[in-house]
């Protein structure tokens, strides 16, 4: 139908069928800008999500260990880890998010996960190991994971589920971190110690 009425109209009618078909572009134009501003505040939120869950565990910890203060903590996002440079906690919101809503089936494994991981962080924060780009030498890393058996003891956390994860991604280690098997194994060694067992090494 619409052919045949802007031929009758002549060149009105092409100008009519150019206008229309310049609306069409720019009404897609902006349902894909729609789309997109949707899927930026989506990712904006999730990472503000993110940020107050790791200042609400850091705060705990700080609070725990009577810290004087908490580095500043800046969000890396697609990194998938968390690392400790130039005085400053860098962290993958997207990953600390995932961790929190889907490692395990329960949300407070999935704490428990994340409050390990900042407790590591932390640990080594402490300790001025802020050496470049994740060149934590394996004896920082152990000394990093038992401070981090030490604030999941004193919060009652189990620290099962955060031996579980470093046991899993990381299982032969590198130059810069032990085995991940190693790491969890020693966790669990000073966890029970910290709450009073005699634990073997
Ligand atoms: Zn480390």
């Amino acid at each position: 139908m619409a052919t045949p009425a802007l031929g009758l109209l002549g060149p009105f009618g092409i100008a009519l069928g150019a206008v229309l078909l310049l609306k069409a572009a720019d009404d897609a134009a902006n349902e894909r800008r729609r789309k997109q501003a949707a899927l930026d505040a989506y990712w904006t939120r999730r990472r503000q999500r993110a940020h107050e869950a790791v200042l609400g565990i850091a705060k705990r910890i700080k609070a725990l260990a009577n810290l004087h203060s908490l580095p500043p903590f800046v969000q890396r996002p697609g990194s998938r880890n968390a690392w400790v440079q130039h005085g400053i906690i860098s962290y993958d919101p997207d990953w600390i998010m995932e961790l929190l809503e889907t490692y395990c089936s329960d949300t407070e494994c999935n704490t428990s996960v994340v409050v390990g991981i900042i407790a590591h962080e932390l640990g080594h924060w402490i300790h001025g190991d802020d050496c470049d780009i994740q060149t934590h030498p394996w004896h920082m890393e152990y000394r990093a994971d038992g401070w981090a058996a030490w604030v999941l003891a004193s919060m009652g956390i189990a620290s099962s589920h955060f031996e579980c994860v470093l046991a899993t991604i990381d299982r032969h280690g590198g130059p810069n971190h032990p085995p991940g098997p190693a790491r969890a194994r020693r966790i669990r060694v000073l966890y029970w110690r910290w709450l009073g067992y005699e634990v073997a090494a």
